[in-house]
């Protein structure tokens, strides 16, 4: 594609509030130039209307497309009513977008009695097709959420996997500006996730591959910070937001910190916490990869959110009076002792290698009283549902808050397997009451106001155009009671 139309990356919505949300778009008529505009800030009409024709319209104004942010629109609508339907569509010179909608979250009061949603991760555009996200299309979601690895910065070779050639123009691997644009540019150009933006408000966080494979706060992995990786995650940073329907503040003008956690309040019902796993957190106290649970990860200093961080959390689950409170992240919360390689042994990048943090995330959730707490996580490329304990080690410790842990849209493909790998070593990790390791889907949840059910969608290939989706098990969460049972 490439000519007039500007609008060839879709449109989306993000992180609802009670009277609005975020409405983006970017200009791209030659994806494959983000040059073609030029210099100059370019005027965009919005509008949103109560109807999917376009004829209510009960919003409108004019954005600038803002020529230093890749022309990319972000529009803060607010004066919206609570928990209520709108369609948005946006024109540029005499061209107008798809249509897209979203739906506002319901009064800080309201007694609401259900929230809808999916919970996506990973999903490595030359692994495969977007499968899960043409499943998600046939229910009736009030958000999706995504937990990171939205894009990869790896080079791109052939892409077997997508049955095409390489895509060209967007091969290099991402380093900078213009090489981390044309990577969300590519993700942009498919389809299915443009519908799955179009149709849902998404709430999205990054984990590691946004910017480059786990890195920890300004230190790349096996390696200490430098000016150089500084500007990479910069540069980074600066085409996530672009490219992503968040709220940043019209102002930002440099990108070397981008704040990502946030909260999403669902009337009386829900509460959804957003973290970020990567941007602050201690350099690994005991290296990278795999290793012997080391001395240092034990003392009290290392951290994996960040000191104001973690306070804020802290105070937000101490005030939340919800049903549900949901905490959204990017790293596997529990414990999974790599008991069939050795006993201490632990992959290092996720909570496993901030053991001291861990304690203090799961203490302060115990003492803030907040009901009904659970864990969304993204990254392993798995399924899990886990019991959450202050002690993994000790089998009759209560169950405080119960993690499910999502599998890759893509990553992997429909081979990679991990499951031969992790498998063995689930039943020396008793907490951990479900894994699968080898396939590729996404969860979706519904919370009301006596349980909430949580269904696990696998898709049948991700490398074959027509995968399908197909429910694997689900899970029911008692409200009051922590600790998933299958149903
Ligand atoms: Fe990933
Ligand atoms: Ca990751």
């Amino acid at each position: 594609r490439g000519g007039d139309d500007p609008f060839t990356l879709g449109v989306a919505s993000g992180d609802p509030q009670p009277d609005g949300a975020v409405l983006w778009t970017r200009l791209a008529p030659r994806p494959a130039d983000p040059t073609a505009l030029g210099d100059g800030d370019i005027p965009v009409q919005w509008r949103v209307a109560t109807d999917e024709r376009m004829q209510h319209v009960v919003a409108s104004g004019t954005a600038a497309a803002v020529a230093r942010l890749a022309h990319s629109v972000h529009v803060e609508v607010a004066g919206l009513r609570p928990g209520a339907d709108y369609f948005y569509q946006f024109h540029v010179r005499g061209e107008e977008s798809r249509v897209g909608h979203f739906r506002t979250a319901p009064a800080p009061q309201a007694d609401n009695d259900r929230l809808r949603l999916a919970f996506v991760t990973c999903q490595d555009w030359p692994s495969g097709y977007y499968t899960a996200y043409r499943d998600m299309l046939q229910f009736d979601l009030d958000l999706v959420l995504h937990l990171g690895d939205y894009t990869y910065e790896y080079a791109i070779g052939a892409t077997r996997r997508r049955g095409i050639g390489r895509p060209v123009g967007f091969t290099e691997e991402t380093v900078d500006l213009r090489t981390y644009r044309l990577r969300h540019t590519l993700y942009k150009l498919d389809e299915d996730l443009q519908a799955a933006h179009a149709r849902f408000p998404f709430a999205v966080i990054w984990d590691d591959h946004e910017v480059a494979n786990d890195y920890s706060g300004l230190a790349p992995e096996y390696s200490v910070p430098s000016p150089e990786f500084t500007a990479r995650r910069t540069a980074a940073y600066q085409a996530f937001y672009e490219h992503i329907p968040i709220r940043a503040g019209a102002a930002q003008t440099q990108f070397r910190d981008l704040r990502i956690h946030r909260r999403l309040g669902y009337g009386r019902l829900a509460q959804i916490t957003l973290l970020d796993d990567r941007q602050y957190r201690s350099d690994n106290p005991c290296g990278d990869g795999e290793s012997l649970r080391c001395e240092a990860a034990l003392k009290g200093d290392y951290t994996m959110l960040g000191a104001e961080q973690e306070a804020w959390l802290s105070d937000g689950l101490n005030r939340s009076r919800t049903r549900w409170n949901i905490v959204a992240q990017q790293l596997l919360v529990a414990q999974l002792e790599h008991t069939t390689i050795q006993p201490n042994w632990f992959w290092n990048d996720a909570w496993d290698g901030y053991p001291a943090a861990r304690a203090r995330l799961l203490s302060d959730v115990v003492r803030s009283g907040a009901r009904n707490p659970i864990f969304f996580t993204g990254d392993w490329h798995s399924t899990f549902v886990n019991d959450l304990k202050l002690d993994f080690k000790d089998p009759a410790a209560p169950t405080i808050a119960t993690e499910f842990v999502t599998p890759a849209v893509t990553t992997g493909g429909d081979g990679t397997p991990y499951g031969p790998y992790y498998a063995p070593m689930v039943p020396y990790n008793p907490h951990i009451k479900y894994y699968e390791g080898d396939r590729r889907g996404y969860f979706k949840a519904e919370l009301t106001r006596t349980h909430a059910q949580f269904d696990l969608r696998f898709v049948t290939s991700v490398e074959r155009p027509d995968g399908v989706g197909y429910p694997e098990h689900s899970w029911i969460v008692m409200d009051g009671r922590p600790g998933a049972s299958m149903v």
